[in-house]
C-alpha cells in the first residue's frame, strides 16, 4: 500500500515561506497533479515527500508508516525531473539498467533484463535499446529518463514537469502513455505541472498551491467547477 498522508507541512528557506501548513490525503494508486504558479511550493512538496528535504514542521506518512528520517530509497520513491540526465555514452539498455545495477540493490541480471524489456515495451522504445543515448530524439530521451524511474518499480513516483521540455505533439502522446502506465502499474503518482490540460487529462486528484498554501484539493471536475 502506498497511500501518502501529508500532515500540516511547513517549510521556509530563510525569510521565504515555501510551504505553509499543507495537509493532503493521497489514496493508494492516485494520480495527483499539483498545479500553481512559479514559486507556489509544488517542487518543495515533492522534495518533502521524497525525503530529499525535511519539513520544518509537520509529518509525511507513506503506507501508514511515519516517513520522517527515512531516505528516498527507504521510502521506495523515485523522482523524474524536467531535464533528463542520461549517460550519453551508454546505450538505452544500459541507461535503463543503471539504477538496478547499484551495489545496494544487487538485482540479478536476468531480473534486470526482464524489467528493462518490460519498461522499454511500455514506453515504446524497445527498438532503440541498442542505440546510444546521443542518437535519440528529445522525446525518446525523456521516455528513457521516465523509464529509469519505472524500472525500480517504486510504489510512489514523483514527477516534476517531466514533459515541459517537449513539443506539443510529444507532450500529448506522453500524457496518454503516462496515464496508461500508471493505471497498468498501479503506482501512486505525484505530478507537478503548470499545464492545466495535463491536470484535466491525467489527474484523479488536483491540488492547487498558491503562495505555499494548498487552496484546493479534489477531483479535477470539482476543482474546475468551483469559483
Ligand atoms: P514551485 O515548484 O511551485 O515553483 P518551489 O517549491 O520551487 O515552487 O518554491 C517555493 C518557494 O521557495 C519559492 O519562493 C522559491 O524561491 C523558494 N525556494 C525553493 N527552494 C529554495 C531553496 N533551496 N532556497 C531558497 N529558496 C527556495
Ligand atoms: P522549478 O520551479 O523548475 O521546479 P526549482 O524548484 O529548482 O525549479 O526552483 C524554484 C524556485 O526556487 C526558483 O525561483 C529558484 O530560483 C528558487 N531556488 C531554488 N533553489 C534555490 C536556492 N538554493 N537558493 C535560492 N533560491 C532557490
Amino acid at each position: 500500500m502506498a497511500d501518502v498522508t501529508l500532515s500540516n507541512l511547513s517549510k521556509s528557506y530563510g525569510d521565504t515561506v515555501a510551504l505553509s501548513d499543507v495537509s493532503m490525503t493521497i489514496p493508494d494508486g492516485a494520480f495527483v497533479v499539483l498545479l500553481g504558479p512559479t514559486g507556489a511550493g509544488k517542487t518543495t512538496t515533492l522534495r518533502l515527500v521524497s525525503g530529499l528535504e525535511a519539513p520544518d514542521t509537520g509529518r509525511v506518512a507513506i503506507g501508514g508508516m511515519e516517513a520522517t528520517g527515512l531516505t528516498p530509497a527507504q521510502r521506495n520513491v523515485t523522482m523524474v525531473f524536467q531535464q533528463y540526465s542520461l549517460y550519453p555514452h551508454m546505450t538505452v539498455r544500459d541507461n535503463l539498467a543503471f539504477p538496478l545495477r547499484s551495489p545496494i540493490l544487487k538485482t540479478p541480471e536476468d531480473e534486470i533484463a526482464r524489467r528493462v524489456g518490460a519498461v522499454a515495451e511500455v514506453l515504446r522504445i524497445a527498438h532503440k535499446l541498442d542505440n546510444k543515448a546521443t542518437q535519440l530524439s528529445g522525446g525518446e530521451m525523456q521516455r528513457v529518463s521516465i523509464g529509469r524511474a519505472l524500472v525500480r518499480e517504486p510504489s510512489i513516483h514523483l514527477m516534476d514537469e517531466p514533459l515541459s521540455s517537449l513539443d506539443a505533439k510529444l507532450r500529448a502522446d506522453l500524457r496518454i502513455e503516462l496515464k496508461r502506465i500508471q493505471a497498468e502499474m498501479g503506482a501512486t503518482l505525484l505530478y507537478v505541472t503548470h499545464d492545466q490540460i495535463e491536470a484535466m487529462t491525467m489527474a484523479t486528484h488536483v491540488g492547487v498551491l498558491d503562495h505555499g498554501r494548498l487552496v484546493q484539493f479534489g477531483p479535477p471536475r470539482e476543482v474546475y467547477e468551483s469559483p
